[in-house]
This record gives C-alpha cells, structure tokens and sequence, in this order.
C-alpha cells in the first residue's frame, strides 16, 4: 500500500511544484479507482503540510476524480476549492448509460471479494449499478458535503480551463465560461495549487470513416432490437482496448448484458483455482512488454488454462449466453489480439467467447490484423442496412459497426501542456516502482479514517444505500381484527400483496391479531395459521395463551406431518399501521389469503418443475427420482394443463394442494390440511405432483380432481377412478411408511412418493417385528379395501430412468393386473381384499 509521500511523489509535477495530475497517466483506470486516487491525494496533501493556510485549490475536471478530490479537501477545511467542469453537468460521461453497469471492484478479479457490490469508501460511497443510477447516488453524496462546506467549496460547471500558467510562485488559471449576455466570455483566476483530474477526454466517434460509433458511455452505443430476427447478426469491433473487449463481448452475448457474463465467470464455482496461473501469465504479459514485445495471450491461456476452463464449464456458459448465429469480426492492430493494459477479466471473457464460438455450432468469430479498415461500396446482395469493409486482404459485410479506439487524450491534455511535459517520463519511472499499486490503489486505513471522522464531524449522513438496506430491515406491521362482523386488515403490507410474506428475502412483519382464534371463525384463523407458521419472518401479536394451543396443534403437534413450529408469539401491544385498510367478511379474507398463498405456491411447484422437465435438474432432490428424457419431455404438457386448469379454478387448486400434504379426506380436516400446504412443505408438494405426472403419462386422462373423494380422477374405458396422490409425512402421528397400507385410503388408487422411509429400512423393521408383509409398500400392493398402492420403489424408479415406454408398461401392467384381480375378487362373492 502506497503512503502519503509515494502518493504525493506519483501525482506532483516536479518541475511546478503546486500542479498534480490525477490518474490520467495511469492504466486500467475506473471510477472506483480515480476516487481511491482522490482521496488518497487529499488525505496526502494534508497529512505533508502542502496545504497552505486558505490557500486557493483549482481542481480541473468534475469527473469521479475531481469531484471525490474536491469533497475531500472541502471537508478537510482550510482550504478554498473551486472545481471547474467544462460539461453542463458534473460527472457527465456516466449521466446517459442505463445499460452500462459500473462496479467498484470487479476489475480486481481473481482477487478475492472482486465481486463485492458495495465500494465502501468513507465519502462518496457507491453500489454497483446502472451507470446513471450510480452517477445519481454519488451526486447525492456530493450534494450533501456542498451543503456541509457551502463557504469552502465553490462548483464552476460549463468552465472550461483553457490555460494554466504559472506566475510567481501561483497560478493563472484561464477559463471560458458563459456570458451573461449569451455567448462565450474569458476570464482568470489566481491559486495556490492545481490539480488535473481531465481524464482521458471522449472518443471519436467518427474514428472508423464513414461509420458513426456513439460514445461507448451512452446507450445509443449498444446495438438494440433491430438485430433481433437476423439469423446471421454480423458485428466489426475495432480496437482491443477494454472498450473494444467489453463491447465484443456484449455484441456477442444474446442479451447484451456484459456485466452478466463477466459476473457469470467471476462467480462460477471452482474458479478461483484459475487464480495463480493467471497472475503468472500477467506475470510474463507484464515482463514482455517491459522488453517492448508482443505477448501471445491465446496461446498462453490455451497451455495453461485451456483444460481447465472446459472441465469449469466455462467454455459451456459462454456458448449458453451466445446470440444466436452471430459472426464476430475482431480487428486490432497488434498481432496479439489481447494486451496487458486491459482488465484480466475482459481478457479471459474474451478467450472463452472464442472458445465458444469455435465449437461446432452457427456462431463464428474471426480475428483481423491490419492498420485500418475503409469502407467500400455495398453490393446488391448484402443484406438491408449491411456495409461492406476492406478489413486488410478481409472483406467483412457487417450489420454493426462498433470503433472503440480509445479516447482523445492528446486533445484534453493540450491546454496544460507546458505543465505535463516530462510529466509522463517522470510517472512511468514512478509506475515501474510500484506496478501493482498503480494499476488497482487500495484505500490506506489512515486515510479511510481520516475520511470517515471528517463526514462524522460535518454529519454527513449515511449513503443512500445503507439508509435504504435500514428501512428495508425495519419491521413492517399489520392489524388484523373484527369489527361489525366484518373482519378489517390494514398495514404496510397491503392485503393483494400478502403472499410475499412467504419470499425468502421479506423483512419482519409483526401482525396483530386483536381477537382469538375462536372468535375470528376457523376458516380466518386457520389461513392467519397457514400464514405465519410457513413465513419465514412473521412475529404474531396476539392474546400468546389463546392463539398459543391453538398454533400448536397445527404445527408442532400436528399429527399429519413433521418438521413444522409455530410462529413466535408476542403480547399485544405497539401501534400497526392503518395503511391499505380492507375490511370483508371473515371468510372471504381467509378465503383472500388462502387463494394467494395457493397461488405462491403454484408458482413455486411450476418453477421447480419446469426446470425439472427441461432440464432434468432438481435442485435439493425435491422430486427425487430420476426420469428418462422422453418421459419428462410427456410429463410437460400434462403439466401445463394442469397448472392452467389450477389457475382458472381456485378450489380445484386448494383440494389439490391440501390432499397431497394430508392423508385425511374428510371434511373435519380440511382446514389443516389447508395449513398443512404451505411453504415448508413445497418440497413434498412437488414430489406429490412430480409422481402424478409420471403416472398421468401411463394412465392417460388422470388430472386433478376437485370433489371428495381424493384429489385425483380417471377416467379410462368408461370407468372413472378416482385417485390420492399423497406426501404427507405421517397418518395420525405414525410414520406414513409403516401405516399406509392399514389407513382407510378413500379413493380406488393412491400414489405415495414419500421418502422418509427408504423401503428397505421397512422391510428390516418388519422382519426384525415378525411381522407379516402388511406394512411394506411396493409399487402395485393392495392396501385396505383392495386400494391399489402406487410408490415410488425401485422397480418405478427403473423404469422412469429407462424411458416413457418402459414406465408405461410398468404401470399399465400393474393396473390391469390390480383391478382385473379385484373384478374377479367381487364376481367371486369374496369382495376386495
Ligand atoms: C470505453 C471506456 C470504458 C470504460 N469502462 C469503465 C467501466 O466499466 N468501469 C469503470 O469504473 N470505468 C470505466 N472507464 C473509465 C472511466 O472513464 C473512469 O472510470 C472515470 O470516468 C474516470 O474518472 P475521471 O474523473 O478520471 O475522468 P472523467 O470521468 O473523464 O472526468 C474528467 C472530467 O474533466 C472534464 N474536463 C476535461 N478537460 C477539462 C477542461 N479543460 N476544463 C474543464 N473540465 C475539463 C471533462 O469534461 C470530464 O468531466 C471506461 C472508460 C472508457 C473510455
């Protein structure tokens, strides 16, 4: 880490002592960096007395460094600063890209915490976001020190410096700025210090002839929805500086979101084993380029990390994001299509883009080495918009045209020139010193404190995002009770929105319910139940002695399932909100509720599942059988059939819902059962639905069903058999395993994909009771009444792994076997057994 003196010795002119340059020598500069600059300059100028008494500061520039630098010195006080900005606007390159992202510290990427979302600086702090949004967050901040220093810091917009000239140990700062009449006026200042913060000034956006590229900072820059349709969507990206790389990068990838390819890398599980042989091909990059040589990066990566990336499955998740058919054309001027002077992540994004695109597939990328490109006429083949380019001996016909060839630098140094000459000897020697801390400068602790104590000290407040992480945390509230027979909910969570109370990322809500639970009616006080034993941060405040045996019964004691607690229960008391007041009838509220929280977890079965059927993945092992392609790719339409008939009929829904977490089909516990599907129990909901599917692909037209008995029907050879499909965990407080086949199923089929107890652990158990086979479940047993039992035991599970076919023969097998034996049974006179 640089200290005061390194800071002053890389930022001084040493031949006009009083002149300090801000970055703008520097390489692989960002706007979390330029503010680390800044802050570090301020902190050292203080902290080495080179701050005379009110002495005057220009600070030339109101970019991310001039302004960070101005709030700085304002705060440290002492000082007079007036910071001079040319644009209409402060901080105009970011104020136009919704698109672009700006992140503090991705571009330390593969050190660790590279991809933090949160700069956590003292002043002017920031999260990564949109580039305008995070232009808007700083400005805020900035707006705040103003206030708080209004007689130190003075802000000159539209003042463009045109000359600095030293005069006796002071400076002339030349400016033109706006006449009051119209037009443009000069005019001069004198001070004590000035600091450069000019940056590299905007690219040309005329670089390419005959091709307008807009800046690369403003949305106009990124190609849009015209290229939506083309088959073969053909982009020519000029120039491999980071600008060139990232836009390669975007035009190549479906969404044109960057930032989610590189965060996609950055986060990738096992990337960091890419660690250590990146620095060192730096390593070598770095050395090469010390000895003025070319470095072959390609090839360097390809030896060293070429295995690896594929075995990483990085190479997979590029060609995932690519556009479809797209045909890259990347022309640089050097050789060597990748440089040391770009960010490492970019560097890589760009190696694996090209992996991808030479695999087999429509998409193609194409590297071209010449001095310049020129336009040339358009032929009448070349497709609408299209234009042709002599790239060297290459002709590329190309729908987009993207220069990124590096801003104007020359022309925004030119004003100071008589200051910066030598300057860049005298900072590249100071660069060769400190190589790393040059390129990615850390905030020093001391200066980190002596930040943070001055905004303490001017009662600045906290950033935006951190007022906004604290009201997010703030318990939200709401007041439930009756009033003239009716029952009235208001609070900050209005009743339409209830089922986010379910989400994982939802604050506190502390909900009083003024009256108990047999006072509200059992159908409201069985959905406040379904509620908040499933939420996962609901604080009820209720009469605890009276809602206590009452939630108690529905969860931990419940005898139909395991695993659930009730709410924490606190004394009435405080002041909920009135907000979004709704005052109905007590039923139709719970029934209110009930239809969301059916409907929350509709969306998350059919996310799971949807997955599942495509994909084949299941996250958690939520259906926990495997199915074979084809079997999944049948079990989809069935599916979204299902689903639109769930979300047309609400009560087919809830019967559905409630049955396949409750064995009991009775009236009497259909309000628990309704509990009972919520939430917690969504991994038995979609193991319930899952082996229905796989069923309903063999035993064609089995779909849900709406009326008693069961939650399941058939109709097949003019016979309609009605069917259970069932993941409770236990029947009257035993173990399902162990009880299903004695239980008085109500319906002709039951389908149980319980796991709980693996069927081997059963059969022991029996044999170790001497019990006779009546307790183990395997697919196709009778239970009670002749029930035909369906599992999933290992003899399903073979058969869904094989194919839709062998699943098919499987249980049609069993179902003609099962109900041709019961026919006999009852034509017998002997009845079902
Ligand atoms: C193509 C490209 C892509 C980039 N991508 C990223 C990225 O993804 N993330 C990132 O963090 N950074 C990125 N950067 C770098 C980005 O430019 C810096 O992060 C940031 O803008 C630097 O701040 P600065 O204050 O040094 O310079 P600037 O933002 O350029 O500010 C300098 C200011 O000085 C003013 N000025 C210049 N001359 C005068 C004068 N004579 N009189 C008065 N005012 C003057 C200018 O108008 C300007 O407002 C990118 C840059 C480019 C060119």
């Amino acid at each position: 880490m640089l200290n005061p003196a390194d800071i002053i010795a890389g930022t001084r002119i040493v031949a006009r002592p009083g002149v300090y340059v801000l970055g703008f020598y520097d390489t692989r500069i960002t706007f979390y960096s330029q503010q680390v600059r800044a802050l570090e300059l301020a902190h050292a100028l203080w902290h080495e007395h080179l701050l005379p008494a009110n002495a005057r500061v220009a600070v030339v520039g109101g970019g991310a460094a001039g302004i960070t630098l101005a709030a700085g010195l304002a705060l440290q006080g002492g000082t007079d600063v007036h910071l001079f900005e040319k644009a209409q606007r402060l901080l105009p390159l970011q104020g136009d890209s919704q698109r672009r992202r700006l992140d503090p510290h991705i571009y330390d990427w593969p050190n660790p915490d590279a991809d933090h979302e949160l700069a956590e600086l003292p002043v002017l702090d920031w999260r990564s976001g949109p580039a305008r949004d995070v232009r808007y967050a700083v400005l805020r901040e900035f707006g705040e020190v103003r206030l708080a220093t209004a007689d130190r810091l003075t802000i000159r917009e539209r003042h463009q410096v045109t000359a600095v000239t030293p005069q006796a140990g002071r400076f002339l700062v030349n400016f033109e700025r706006e006449a009051v009449g119209g037009g443009r006026e000069s005019a001069s200042q004198e001070f004590d210090i000035v600091v450069l913060a000019i940056g590299f000034g905007i690219e040309n956006r005329f670089a390419l002839p005959g091709t307008e590229t807009a800046s690369y900072w403003h949305d106009a820059g990124i190609p849009g929805v015209e290229i939506d349709g083309n088959p073969r969507p053909t982009f020519l990206v000029s120039g491999n500086g980071d600008g060139g790389l990232i836009d390669l990068i975007a035009a190549a990838s479906a969404t044109f979101r960057h930032d989610n390819i590189v965060r996609g890398i950055a986060q990738r599980p096992g990337v960091q084993a890419l660690r250590d042989a990146l620095l060192a091909i730096d390593t070598e990059a770095l050395a090469a380029e010390a000895m003025g040589q070319g470095f072959d990066f390609l090839a360097a990566y390809d030896v060293t990390i070429g295995a690896q990336v594929e075995a990483l499955g990085l190479v997979d998740q590029m060609q995932e994001q690519l556009r479809a058919g797209v045909q890259l054309f990347f022309q640089t001027r050097e050789p060597e299509l990748l440089s040391i002077k770009t960010a490492r992540l970019n560097r890589l994004a760009v190696y694996l883009l090209i992996k991808a695109c030479g695999r087999q597939g429509a998409e193609s990328f194409t590297h071209v080495v010449c001095d310049d490109v020129h336009q040339i006429a358009s032929e009448p083949g070349d497709a609408q918009g299209s234009r042709r380019f002599a790239c060297g001996a290459t002709t590329v016909v190309a729908d987009w045209v993207i220069t990124r060839r590096g801003p104007g630098r020359e022309t925004i140094r030119q004003p100071f020139a008589n200051l910066l000459a030598g300057f860049e000897v005298e900072h590249a020697a100071w660069v060769q010193a400190f190589p790393a801390d040059s390129i990615a400068p850390k905030l020093n602790p001391a200066t980190y404190e002596h930040f943070k104590r001055l905004a303490a000290q001017a009662e600045l407040p906290p950033p935006r995002y951190h007022i906004n992480a604290l009201l997010a945390a703030l318990p939200r509230s709401v007041k439930l009770w009756l009033t003239g027979g009716d029952a009235r909910w208001s609070g900050d969570v209005a009743l339409a929105d209830v089922a986010t109370l379910w989400s994982d990322d939802t604050s506190l809500l502390e909900l009083t319910v003024i009256n108990a639970p047999d006072q509200l009616g059992t159908s409201l006080a069985h959905a406040i139940a379904r509620l908040a034993i499933h939420a996962l941060r609901i604080d009820l405040l209720v009469d605890v002695a009276r809602w206590r045996a009452f939630l108690v019964a529905l969860s931990s004691e419940s005898p139909n399932t395991g695993g659930l607690r009730p709410p924490p229960l606190r004394a009435l008391g405080g002041h909920p909100s009135i907000l979004n007041p709704v005052t109905i009838p007590p039923d139709e509220l719970a029934a209110t509720i009930n239809r969301a929280l059916d409907g929350w977890l509709l969306e998350a079965v059919d996310r799971h599942l949807t997955r599942y059927m495509r994909h084949g993945e299941d996250p958690g092992h939520a259906v926990s059988f495997v199915a074979a392609t084809d079997l999944r790719q049948q079990m989809e339409p069935i599916w979204q059939n299902w689903v639109q008939r769930f979300r047309a009929e609400p009560a087919l829904l809830a019967r559905f819902l409630g049955l396949a977490v409750c064995a009991k089909d009775d009236a009497a516990a259909a309000g628990e059962a309704s509990v009972l599907a919520g939430r917690l129990l969504v991994t038995p909901l979609i193991r319930a639905c899952a082996v229905a599917l796989a069923v309903a692909t063999a035993w064609q037209a089995t779909a849900p069903r709406g009326a008693h008995p069961g939650n399941l029907g058939r109709d097949a050879n003019g016979t309609h058999r009605t069917g259970h499909t069932c993941a409770a965990a236990l029947i009257d407080s035993e173990e399902m395993a162990l009880v299903a086949l004695r239980h008085a199923w109500t319906t002709e089929f039951v389908l149980l994909p319980m796991q709980s107890v693996p069927a081997t652990l059963i059969v022991a158990a029996n044999s170790s009771l001497n019990k006779s086979s009546g307790g183990i479940l395997l697919l196709g047993q009778p239970g009670v009444d002749g029930k035909l039992m369906l599992t999933v035991d290992a003899r399903f599970r073979a058969a869904a792994q094989t194919s839709a076919a062998e699943l098919v023969a499987l249980l049609r097998g069993i179902e003609e076997d099962h109900f041709s034996r019961l026919k006999a049974a009852i034509e017998d006179g002997g009845g079902p057994q």
